[in-house]
């Protein structure tokens, strides 16, 4: 797509999100033109469509913002092709979904009008979507969702736990992406989760999982989950990874669970020989919150290019957790004190490195914003969509 077409698509996007009501208005509008085109597939969604319609704004939007950058783009629209198969959705749904799409867009109250212009970019979008989506889902070789068993149930905060599975043939994901989860307890609630280890001929997954407050899924998955329960998992998504082609060193920056992917990709390293350095600044509230800091310790003593860096914003635990943090070992990073993303700008420019962030939206957005400051240049700062 060329320049043109592109801003004309960003402004009218800008308009879908320019509030929380925008954002769910629009959503609404979409899934009742694509609900009255195919009304058989209400069927394959929830009952409540809240969380849906926040994920089809939040990938809509990453699909908008990244235009210019068709080649990662083309990859991510591919690998949510083939994640949709999950649902049961057809070739012909990409069509409904399509004008269904077109018609909710037409309908967002823009500033300006719907010309001939802007109505030819966004059939251009919709064609590139809705072609790469259902091409590469035809193409997959592999299952559309994996079947694996709980075999452990850690709760290692109160609002946190660790999950492990082995599911019945192993799921080919690269450290660093995420795949949606559906469990028993919440039947058509799929959710996205990063798992924290790469992948291994023995199907292990492991999950860090904390709990939202109000959510409909993660307090069951903390709460209810049990040794034997059978989880659903997706196809693998997203794209955080490793330039080594790019010769430069590595910032990771993780956020609570924000974590597990980034912890994925460093195990997945410390297989290797020959690795760029790693910096790896992982923050929390509490000194409670970073709940892994010990395998991270190990790993950083084990491998000398992963420099592990914890920050938290307190400098002691809540009293509903009573117990000692553990210290660093001689000769690694202290803990420091402060908000992530100002604590990592405070330690200038990282304009040399590649950087991920993982973590809540506000965390990368804040961090992404402090590094920037800072003198790193956006384009070398890569994240998953916003959760
Ligand atoms: C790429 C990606 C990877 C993810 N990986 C993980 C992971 O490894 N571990 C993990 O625990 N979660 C992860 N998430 C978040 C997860 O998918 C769910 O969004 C989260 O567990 C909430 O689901 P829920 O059903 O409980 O809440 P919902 O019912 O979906 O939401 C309930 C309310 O909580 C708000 N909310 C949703 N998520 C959050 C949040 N994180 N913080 C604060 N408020 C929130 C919603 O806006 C809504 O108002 C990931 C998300 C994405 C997009």
């Amino acid at each position: 797509m060329d320049t043109a077409e592109i801003r004309l698509i960003r402004s009218q996007f800008d308009t879908v999100t320019a509030s929380a009501s925008h954002r769910d208005r629009f959503a609404r509008t979409f899934y009742a033109q694509f609900f009255a085109r195919v009304p058989h597939c209400r069927s394959l969604f929830p009952a409540g469509m809240d969380g849906q319609r926040a994920k089809l704004v939040a990938a809509l939007e990453y699909i908008v913002r990244g235009l210019d950058d068709t080649e990662s783009m083309l990859p991510f629209l591919a690998q949510l092709g083939r994640d949709h198969r999950k649902y049961g959705v057809e070739r012909e749904h990409y069509a409904a979904a399509g004008n269904a799409l077109l018609d909710a867009m037409r309908e967002t109250d823009s500033d300006e009008p719907w010309s001939p212009d802007r109505d030819a970019a966004w059939r251009e979008l919709v064609a590139l979507i809705t072609t790469t989506m259902s091409d590469a889902a035809d193409a997959d070789d592999y299952p559309a969702l994996w079947e694996g068993t709980v075999v452990s149930h850690e709760r290692v905060l109160r609002d946190l736990a660790v999950i492990r599975l082995e599911t019945d043939s192993p799921i080919p994901y690269a450290a660093g992406q995420y795949v949606s989860v559906q469990i028993p307890q919440r039947p058509q609630m799929w959710r996205y989760l990063s798992p924290a280890i790469p992948s291994n001929p023995f199907g292990q997954l492991e999950f860090h999982v904390r709990r939202v407050s109000g959510g409909w899924v993660s307090p069951a998955m903390v709460n209810e989950t049990a040794v034997g329960d059978r989880w659903r998992i997706g196809s693998p998504l997203g794209g955080l990874h490793v330039d080594r082609e790019s010769g430069k060193d590595v910032l990771m920056i993780a956020g609570g669970t924000g974590l597990a992917p980034l912890r994925a990709q460093v195990m997945d390293m410390a297989q290797r020989g020959i690795n760029p350095r790693v910096h790896l600044f992982v923050g929390g509230t509490y000194p409670c919150d970073l709940y892994d800091i010990e395998t991270l310790w190990q790993l950083s003593l084990s491998n000398p290019w992963l420099t592990v860096v914890p920050v938290t914003e307190e400098n002691d635990n809540p009293w509903w957790h009573p117990y000692p943090s553990p210290e660093p070992p001689p000769g690694l990073h202290q803990r420091l004190l402060g908000p992530l993303g100002k604590v990592v700008g405070q330690f200038g420019s990282w304009a040399d490195r590649q950087v991920q962030i993982c973590g809540s939206p506000s965390m990368v957005k804040t961090t992404a914003y402090a590094l920037q400051r800072a003198g790193t240049p956006v384009e070398s700062i890569i994240h998953d969509p916003l959760r």
